[in-house]
């Protein structure tokens, strides 16, 4: 008997990792990617054990163990003064969620899966094309793919919109617009030689202030710091502008001017910033319509303050992968994974959108915020965070 056959639109992070899913499941898969090239660009990323112990089943967290690295805590600084008001440590974090927390660049990820992806026989991988069309019937997907001038056609038994934040196969669940946050995310990495040692700690460091915060953490090895700026910002992009482009660090040194010297010596020390404005969309009702069925951001859209988004896009994946290994209906598989997903993705968007308030307070709801984190010691602030991480049965959700 053939295999059945998945039509997967996307090649970022969420559809690359359900390629490889559905592959071990036995699927056949066809991945098309709009891009000409797939570009090896961004910046870090943290992976929770959520997401790394997927990786690890999958066998690609071994290959990236060489640029990978485990910070040991994450510590929450005031920007005034650089004060700590708290202390995560992360090293037990094996031992707690049953996976490592990981720094990482999302190149190495990306060639990582790219490297998975080519040794799958089952998967074809198809860059310059673009999904542009697909109808769902009780038999199967018929999908239009936009090859340059050319359109083919794909037959499949399902097809996964993996396509991001501007998904075209999300158009069909809903008409919603993208929002901005009425935040902007600043993003670069700096060689570590250029910052000063206390910034270069095995760390991840998160800076609270009045409208901004900032985060930087080391990447491969150590020789790289990752730097992500997030401000408040008062403009309004159209649909079309949730692109990133290049950053004035002037911007920066402005809003950054009352905030302690290191953390203006590490802005100081980046060579060019990219600025995303941040986009946002509430969490929608469904994710599978008959034998369609959407992933990642695509299906939900989330502000990075949790640094959540690829790894939900990992568990979406790998919950396709075990609802479609077991199940002969595939609407009905398909129906089991918008049941397990659905609920625990839109608390993630929601939370995530509670955390940027809570970082940006000022004046006495910030001196409350400080108070009560100091207040708070590492069992708690641990607590806090196991019904993300855990990692353990991830599936079973
Ligand atoms: C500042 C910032 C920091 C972040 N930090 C973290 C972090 O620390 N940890 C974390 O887990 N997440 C983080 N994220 C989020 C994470 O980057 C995204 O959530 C994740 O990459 C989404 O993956 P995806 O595969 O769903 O979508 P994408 O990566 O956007 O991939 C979608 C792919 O689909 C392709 N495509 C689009 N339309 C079509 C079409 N019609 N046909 C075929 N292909 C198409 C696109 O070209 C693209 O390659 C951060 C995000 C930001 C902005």
């Amino acid at each position: 008997m053939n295999p059945p056959h998945a039509v997967i639109a996307g090649a970022g992070i969420g559809g690359l990792c359900t390629a490889l899913c559905l592959a071990r499941a036995g699927w056949r898969v066809s991945l098309f990617e709009k891009a000409k090239v797939l570009d090896e660009t961004g910046a870090g990323l943290q992976l929770s054990p959520n997401a790394s112990a997927i990786l690890r089943r999958l066998g690609v967290l071994v290959h990236l163990a060489p640029f990978a690295l485990a910070p040991e805590a994450i510590k929450i600084r005031r920007a005034r003064d650089g004060a700590t008001l708290a202390r995560m440590p992360l090293d037990g974090a094996e031992a707690r969620w049953g996976a490592p927390y990981l720094a990482l660049h999302r190149a190495d990820l990306q060639r990582a899966l790219l490297e998975a992806v080519a040794h799958e026989d089952g998967i074809r991988l198809q860059a310059g094309a673009a999904v542009a069309g697909f109808a769902s019937g009780k038999d199967g997907v018929a999908v239009a793919i936009a090859h340059g001038a050319v359109r083919l056609k794909e037959a499949g038994d399902c097809l996964i919109g993996a396509d991001g934040l501007r998904s075209f196969v999300r158009q069909r669940f809903c008409d919603d617009h993208l929002r901005f946050s009425g935040r902007t995310a600043w993003r670069t990495t700096i060689e570590a030689d250029r910052v000063p040692a206390a910034m270069r700690r095995q760390e991840t460091n998160l800076w609270l202030g009045r409208k901004a915060h900032l985060v930087h953490y080391p990447l491969r090895g150590g020789t790289l710091v990752n730097v992500v700026a997030i401000v408040d910002e008062d403009f309004r992009p159209d649909d079309d502008e949730f692109w990133s482009s290049p950053g004035e660090a002037k911007f920066l040194e402005a809003r950054f001017a009352r905030w302690d010297k290191t953390a203006r010596d590490l802005l100081r020390a980046a060579a060019e910033w990219r600025k995303w404005p941040l986009a946002d969309r509430d969490p929608i009702a469904r994710f599978v319509s008959g034998r369609v069925a959407l992933i990642g951001d695509a299906a939900h859209p989330m502000l990075p303050f949790l640094a959540q988004g690829a790894a939900q896009a990992i568990e979406d994946a790998s919950v396709l992968g075990e609802v479609l290994a077991h199940g002969k209906n595939i609407e009905a598989s398909l129906l089991g994974y918008q049941e397990a997903r659905l609920a625990r993705a839109a608390r993630v968007q929601k939370e995530s959108r509670r955390q940027a308030a809570i970082y940006h307070l000022g004046g006495p709801a910030a001196l409350l915020r400080d108070t009560a984190l100091r207040a708070l010691g590492p069992e708690k602030m641990l607590a806090r965070y196991d019904w993300l991480y855990d990692a353990r049965d991830v599936n079973a959700r």
